[in-house]
Parts: C-alpha cells; structure tokens; sequence
C-alpha cells in the first residue's frame, strides 16, 4: 500500500530506536549498559502502585471523562499550585497519554498548517517531528555552547521570522540539563508579547534541578498565562514511565479544544493510571526529594567518570538526568568514520563496549551523544569503564 507523505517523511524517535536495540541485544543475552533512553530504574513507589491495584479492585476500569477523571484533574490543580505557585481551574487542566500526547494535542490544537514553531536546540527529538505531523514548519533556535546552551532572547530574534507563530521551551531541557535562568525569562516573555506567540512549556523535569536555581515557568510571568500551554507528568519525577500519564494546563478554550482533539482520537488515558497519579500527585514532596537526591548522587559520579576521557567534553547539567557530552576532541576512526561524528560513536561504543547511548543527531547536533545518567551507581562506573577503555585504545 502507499504510505501518506505524512508517514513517509515521519523519523523514528531515536530515543525509543536506541531501547528497541538495547532490549533485543540484553533478550540475546549480551550485557548492555543502557545510558540510553531517559527512564528512572526505581521501581513505581509502592504506594502509587497500590493505588493502581486499589483502582482495579475496585472497578474503576471503564471509560472515564476524556480529560480526565474530577479526582485526577483536582489533584493536578493541586499539583500545579503546590510546586509552581500556579493557580489553575479543573477546566483547564487535562491528562493525557504521556506528556507525549499532551505536547501533541497542544500542537494540533495551536498550528495550522504552514506555522512556523520556534525550537531551541539541541532539542528533545519528538518537537520537530510533532510540528510537522501538526502541519506546521519546525525553525531550529541554535543556543550558545559556551553559554551552556541557555536560551536567551537574542537567539530568538536572530531565528525569528514572520510566519512563527509559537515557541517550545523545555526547562530544564532534554538533552543539555540547561534551565531557563530567571533573567533571561522576562525578556523571552516580552518577545513572546510582542511577536504575539503561543508558548508551550515542557515542564516534565521541573522537579529535578540540582542546583540553587528553580526552574522558573514561564506561565508565572505577567501576561503570559493567557499565551502558554504547561505540559507536564509523572513519568520522569514519580518513576512511571509505563502507565503513560501526563498532563496540561492552560487556557481553558485551548484545554477545551485539546480535550475535542482527544476525545476524536484516543478517549481517555488509563483509568488505572489515572488512579496512580492522582496519588503521586497529592503525596507529599519526599516521594519525589528522594528521588532527586539519588539522581544528584548519580549525576556528580558520571560527571567525574566522563572527565577522565580525553576527547570528551560533558555539559554540566543543571536539571533533567542527562549528560549532554560534546566529542569534537575525538580523533579516533571506526569503520573508515570518524568517532567525532555522534553517530558512529554511538555505534562504536554499543558494538566494542556494549554501552547505549543516543547519537546527538536526533537533537540536532552531530557533533554530541547523550547519556542518561538515571541508571544505578554500579551500572554508571561500569558503563564508564566500559567507554574508557575502549575510548583510550581507539581516541
Ligand atoms: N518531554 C520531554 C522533554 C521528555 O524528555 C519526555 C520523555 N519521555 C517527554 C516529554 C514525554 O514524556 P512521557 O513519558 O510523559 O510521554
Ligand atoms: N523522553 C525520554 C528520552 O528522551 C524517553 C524516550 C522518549 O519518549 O523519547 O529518552
């Protein structure tokens, strides 16, 4: 059959390709370290897990409201204010499959077709596929390296042109860990303003910063509440990545029409899920302290592993759990390639030292791999052995 040039043009995630790999190699029975795709190895705190079980026995196991159910919508109302100061009706927040599709129901209900949609990068790899898929025209913003990749407004005017109609802003951001620094949001929010653009605010790491800063929303500056779409979940912060639960707010015609979308395409998220993250959603912050505090531990042990390889050069992340590491300083070669090129070091390391990682291509940088450190200590200084010793033969 003929594909849709939608389908056609559509690039895999490379996030989701690197784990298909890394699950087929360790189902062959080969020990792979995965610094691959971004998901906490806790398991689900055991009491959102019952609250799950508790639902099914329940028999909360049918349709619920598209958005949500009132129970779920409460709690994310309640969420929003306890860690953001935001204040949200239940009407304009909803849940959804993931912050996946919150993020997609929030670009179909926003683009028309031909809009361009600004996207700093590097990038988390699903933005510019999901403009696309929306109609719209993805417009890459290059941040500073040196200025370790932090957003300011005037890489967003030397990108701007006059067909952008909205802006997609990850803080912390996946795959630096760079966060928006509070100087810098006034101005972005005062050319949002004037540019009259629709905000997307992908907020999944919100709570997962390790320095002094917050991540501040963009949402809570004067006159950008009314332009931004919050979106949010409990994959990354609660560990359940697996019952795909997230979430949005915003203007309630906005949500509205988000809800229009969902409800024609795919109803409800889980009701079962819906359960569990209204529990991790009204505990109390240690749940999510503990976690932080892990992946702090984590993150200075794959930060002094990675400075000890020459050639590479690791981006100090202020929030998410990836290490964004620059490898232009290797001169090594694998097949006939260069291992400078993401790319074929990614290749190289999962082939000579089975270790996973994401080729920095998909976030729109060649010259990069990302690691995600939300892994165990051990599997950490295993993996960076692993890359160390290959890496000081063939650098
Ligand atoms: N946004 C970013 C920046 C992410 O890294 C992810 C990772 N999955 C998502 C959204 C989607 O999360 P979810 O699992 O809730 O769909
Ligand atoms: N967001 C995670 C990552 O970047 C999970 C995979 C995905 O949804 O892309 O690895």
């Amino acid at each position: 059959m003929d594909l849709s040039a939608r389908a056609r043009q559509l690039a895999p995630s490379p996030t989701l390709a690197i784990d298909r790999e890394l699950k087929r190699l360790v189902a062959q029975g080969e020990d792979v370290v995965s610094f691959g795709i971004g998901e906490p190895d806790f398991e689900t705190p055991s009491f959102i897990a019952e609250a799950g079980i508790e639902a099914i026995r329940g028999g909360a196991t049918r349709y619920t409201a598209v958005e949500g159910t009132p129970r779920l919508r409460a709690a994310i109302v309640a969420y929003l204010e306890r860690a953001e100061g935001l204040r949200y009706d239940p009407d304009e927040v909803m849940a959804s499959a993931g912050a996946k599709q919150a993020l997609y129901n929030a670009l179909l209900a926003l683009v028309n077709p031909g809009d361009a949609v600004l996207i700093p990068a590097p990038y988390w790899v699903s933005y510019p596929e999901q403009v696309r898929l929306a109609g719209g025209v993805p417009v890459t913003v290059p941040t500073d390296p040196a200025g370790g990749y932090h957003l300011s407004v005037d890489d967003l005017r030397r990108a701007y042109r006059p067909d952008v109609r909205g802006l997609i802003i990850n803080s912390p951001n996946n795959p630096t860990g760079a966060v928006l620094r509070a100087a810098d949001t006034r101005a972005i929010s005062d050319f949002c303003q004037r540019h009259d653009l629709f905000v997307i605010a992908d907020e999944i790491y919100q709570r997962l910063t390790y320095g002094s800063e917050p991540s501040p929303s963009l949402a809570s500056l004067p006159g950008m509440r009314e332009r931004t779409v919050i979106v949010n979940g409990v994959s990354k912060s609660y560990a359940m990545t697996g019952w795909r639960i997230g979430f949005a707010a915003g203007p309630p015609e906005v949500v509205a029409a988000m809800g229009r979308i969902q409800g024609q395409t795919t109803s409800n998220p889980s009701s079962v899920s819906q359960a569990a993250a209204a529990a991790a959603l009204r505990s109390d912050d240690r749940t999510v302290e503990a976690m932080r505090l892990r992946f702090a531990a984590r993150r200075a042990l794959m930060l002094e592993g990675l400075g000890r390889i020459p050639g590479l050069h690791a981006v100090w992340p202020e929030g998410a759990f990836y290490v964004w590491v620059e490898v232009g300083g290797l001169s090594g070669q694998y097949d006939g390639r260069p291992l400078s090129d993401g790319d074929v070091l990614a290749r190289f390391l999962l082939d000579k030292a089975q270790v996973a990682v994401v080729p920095g291509s998909g976030f729109g940088t060649r010259a990069a791999v990302r690691l995600s450190f939300a892994q165990s200590e051990e599997r950490i200084e295993e993996g960076l052995a692993r890359m160390s010793k290959v890496l000081q033969t063939s650098a």
